[in-house]
């Protein structure tokens, strides 16, 4: 199976609404257009019509990804995109994390962080 079926079907799995002969397109920016946050690929569905998703991130790294979460990308006038992007499991219970420790890089969610402490580092800094 291709990567970019593979990741169709983890998308499907997430919610993300892509119809039978739905396709990922790799998109190659022009240099002029190249900037921060440009797609790396959007997808199609069946004759060519524009889902609105895809992803700054390449279609490898996203099927790398343990999870995969979307947020929407407000685009003007045209409505909102949905963009996809690699999401971490809290180490603990297995959420979606939504912090990562600072000083063991551990992905937890906000429940699990507040009680996650080390050794000689005190309590979660309050000073920032
Ligand atoms: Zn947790
Ligand atoms: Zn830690």
């Amino acid at each position: 199976m291709k990567a970019s079926e593979r990741l169709i079907a983890r998308l499907r799995e997430i919610g993300l609404d892509l119809p039978e002969g739905s396709r990922l397109v790799r998109v190659h920016p022009s240099r002029a257009m190249r900037n921060e946050g440009a797609w790396s690929w959007s997808a199609y569905g069946p004759g060519g019509r524009e889902l609105l998703i895809g992803s700054q991130y390449p279609m490898a790294e996203l099927l790398a990804a343990e999870r995969l979460d979307t947020m929407q990308v407000v685009s003007g006038a045209v409505g909102s995109d949905t963009e996809v992007f690699p999401a971490k499991a809290c180490q603990r219970c297995g959420r979606l994390a939504s912090t990562a420790c600072r000083i063991c890089r551990v992905p937890f969610c906000a429940t699990c962080f507040s009680d996650h402490h080390h050794e000689g580092y005190g309590t979660p800094a309050s000073d920032s």
